[in-house]
C-alpha cells in the first residue's frame, strides 16, 4: 500500500469523524493552505486560534482575543454552532501539558463523539498544529497523529523558480533546476527560502557552486535534530579481518549505488539495506563505517536510545524526523545501531508496547516505500526479541550473522592490527601460534591483545614486537567466550535456529 499524502490522510479522518488530529509541522502556512483547500472541497468552515491573533472565524473576524484556555471556553459554550467546522489550534507546543487546557480539549472531543440529541455536535473536527508532538495521556485516545508531506522535487522546483522570479532572475536551465531541487530535498519551505537567499547573497547567483553550501545547511539541520549523527569515517574494507561473504556482498551493492541511474535502467532494484546481527566486538560497527567508504557516501548514525522519547507521540515524531532527514541527506548510509533497543518486544501480529509497535510500523513502511537512495545498515547483538516481521526476507535485502572469528579470520585480524601499529615487525611474527591460542576471542579482544602487547614491548624497552610478547598478553587475558559464556552460547544457538547467512567464509 503506497503512503497516503497529507490530503488523502486528512480527508480519510475527516470522513470518519475523528475528533482531534495532530499535525507535526514547522510550516503552519503550508499546512493551513492545505486545510483550507480540503475545507472548501468538503464545504467545511475553518475557525483558527493562534497565540498572536486569538480565535477567528472563517472570515478572519475576531471571535475572542483570549488565551487558548479562554478560546476553548468560548468554543465549548457555543459548541452547537460548531457543526461543519474544522477548528485549527496553531502553535500549541508547551500548552497541552496544562491540565486546564487538556481537560477542556478532552471535553470538546467527548462532545464531538456524542450524538446530537445528547448535546453532541456532528461533522466537526479539531486540528492541533505544533512542531513537536507531546500529547498528554488524558487526551491521547482522542488524538490521531498525521504527518505533513515532505516537499516533492516538482514542488521545490516551483519554489526555486518563484524565488528567482521574485528576485528579478530568470528560471535556471532544467538540468540545473533538477540538481538544485534534489539537493534541497528534505528541507522545509522556510529552510529552502533561507538557503536560496543565502546563496544569492554569497554569490549573486544560484548555480552549481552553491551545492556545498546547501549540503552544509542540511548538516546543520541534522545536528540540530539531535537524533541523527553524521559520522566521519576512515575505516575501509581492508581494515576488516575476515567477514568475506559480507564484504563481497556489500561491494556488489556499492557497485549498484555507484551507477544507480544505469542500474535502474537495466532493471536492477536499488538495494534497501542489510541487517548485521551477531556477537559483540566482532566488527559490526566497523563494517557499517567501512560500508560508507565503499559506497563513497556520508554515514548517518541513528541513536535509538535518544529516539525513544518519554511523551506520547514523541518517539514517533522523532522517528519521522530522523527518516525525513535521512531522505533529505540521501544518497547516504543510515546506520541504525542497536536495533534491538528500539524494537525488541514487538511481537508477531503487532503485540507489545503500543509505542514501540507503532514506531516499528512506521519504520517498516518507510523501509518498504522509500524511493530515495538511502542504504540502511542495521546492527544488533541480540535478535531473539526482535519482531519476526523484521527478520522476514524482503525487509532487508539480506541478514548476516557475524560469529566469533574462525582461525583464518583471526589471522587476518591480527595482521590488520599489527600492521597498523608495527608494520615492520609483521613478517617476524608467528601468527599461526597466536591463532591457535586465541580460540573464542572476538575481534575487539584480538585488537586489545595487540594494543597491549605493543605497549608492553615499548615499556620494557624492546626494539621490536615479538611473538612471545603477544603470547604473554594472550595468557593474561580472558576472551569474550569466557567472560560472557552464557550469553554467547545463547546467541550462537539463536543464530543457528534462525539459519541466517554467515558473514564469514568457511575456513
Ligand atoms: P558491539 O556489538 O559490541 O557494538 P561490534 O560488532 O559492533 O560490537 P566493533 O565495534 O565493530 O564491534 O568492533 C570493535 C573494534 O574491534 C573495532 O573497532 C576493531 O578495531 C576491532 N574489530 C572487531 N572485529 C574486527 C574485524 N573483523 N577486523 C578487524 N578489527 C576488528
Amino acid at each position: 500500500m503506497a503512503k497516503k499524502s497529507f490530503q488523502e490522510e486528512f480527508e480519510l479522518y475527516l470522513k470518519a469523524s475523528f475528533p482531534i488530529l495532530h499535525v507535526e509541522t514547522l510550516e503552519n502556512g503550508r499546512i493551513m493552505r492545505g486545510i483550507r483547500k480540503i475545507a472548501s472541497d468538503w464545504r467545511r468552515k475553518v475557525t483558527v486560534w493562534s497565540r498572536h491573533s486569538g480565535l477567528r472565524d472563517k472570515d478572519g473576524e475576531l471571535i475572542t482575543e483570549r488565551s487558548l484556555k479562554g478560546a476553548l471556553d468560548e468554543l465549548l459554550s457555543h459548541v452547537s454552532e460548531m457543526e461543519n467546522h474544522i477548528i485549527v489550534l496553531e502553535d500549541v507546543e508547551g500548552l497541552l501539558d496544562d491540565t486546564e487546557i487538556s481537560s477542556r480539549l478532552r471535553r470538546f472531543a467527548e462532545l464531538l463523539e456524542l450524538p446530537e440529541e445528547e448535546g453532541g455536535v456532528s461533522d466537526a473536527m479539531m486540528v492541533l498544529l505544533s512542531p513537536v508532538v507531546r500529547i498528554p495521556r488524558e487526551i491521547e485516545p482522542y488524538v490521531t497523529l498525521i504527518s505533513e508531506d515532505i516537499l516533492g522535487v516538482e514542488e521545490i522546483k516551483r519554489q526555486v523558480v518563484q524565488f528567482l522570479g521574485e528576485n528579478g532572475m530568470d528560471p535556471p536551465a532544467e538540468a540545473l533546476l533538477e540538481t538544485l531541487a534534489n539537493a534541497l530535498c528534505g528541507l522545509s519551505e522556510i529552510e529552502i527560502k533561507n538557503t536560496l537567499a543565502l546563496a544569492l547573497t554569497e554569490g549573486g547567483d544560484i548555480d552549481l557552486s552553491d551545492l556545498p553550501m546547501i549540503r552544509a545547511q542540511k548538516q546543520q539541520m541534522i545536528k540540530k535534530s539531535g537524533i541523527l549523527e553524521m559520522i566521519s569515517t576512515n575505516e575501509s574494507m581492508a581494515d576488516i579481518g575476515g567477514l568475506e561473504n559480507l564484504k563481497a556482498w556489500l561491494m556488489d551493492k556499492a557497485k549498484v549505488f555507484e551507477d544507480e541511474a544505469r542500474a535502474r535502467k537495466y532493471g536492477v532494484e536499488i538495494p534497501k539495506g542489510v541487517l548485521i546481527a551477531g556477537m559483540p566486538g566482532c566488527g559490526k560497527s566497523l563494517t557499517a563505517k567501512a560500508a560508507a567508504k565503499a559506497f563513497n557516501l556520508p554515514l548517518m548514525r541513528m541513536d535509538m536510545g535518544r529516539l525513544m522519547g518519554k511523551y506520547v507521540g514523541e518517539s514517533e515524531g522523532n522517528m519521522r524526523r530522523a527518516l525525513a532527514l535521512t531522505e533529505a541527506s540521501s544518497p547516504c548510509i543510515l546506520w541504525i545501531d542497536e536495533l534491538e533497543k528500539a524494537f525488541s518486544g514487538v511481537q508477531a501480529g503487532g503485540g507489545g508496547s503500543e509505542i514501540t509497535t507503532r514506531l516499528f510500523g512506521n519504520f517498516l513502511t518507510w523501509m518498504q516505500e522509500k524511493t530515495s537512495p538511502a542504504f540502511v545498515v542495521a546492527t544488533a547483538n541480540n535478535i531473539s526479541n526482535l519482531p519476526p516481521e523484521l527478520l522476514r526476507k524482503g525487509r532487508f535485502d539480506e541478514i548476516f550473522y557475524v560469529d566469533l572469528p574462525n582461525p583464518a579470520e583471526r589471522r587476518k585480524i591480527f595482521e590488520v592490527h599489527i600492521r597498523k601499529r608495527r608494520k615492520a615487525d609483521l613478517p617476524n611474527i608467528a601468527i599461526d601460534r597466536l591463532v591457535s591460542e586465541t580460540e573464542g576471542y572476538c575481534g575487539a579482544d584480538l585488537e586489545g591483545v595487540v594494543r597491549e602487547s605493543v605497549e608492553r614491548a615499548f615499556v620494557s624497552g624492546k626494539d621490536c614486537l615479538e611473538t612471545e610478547d603477544i603470547l604473554e598478553t594472550i595468557r593474561d587475558t580472558h576472551p569474550i567466550k569466557e567472560t560472557m559464556k552464557d550469553a554467547i552460547e545463547r546467541m550462537a544457538q539463536e543464530y543457528e535456529t534462525k539459519k541466517l547467512r554467515n558473514a564469514s567464509k568457511k575456513s
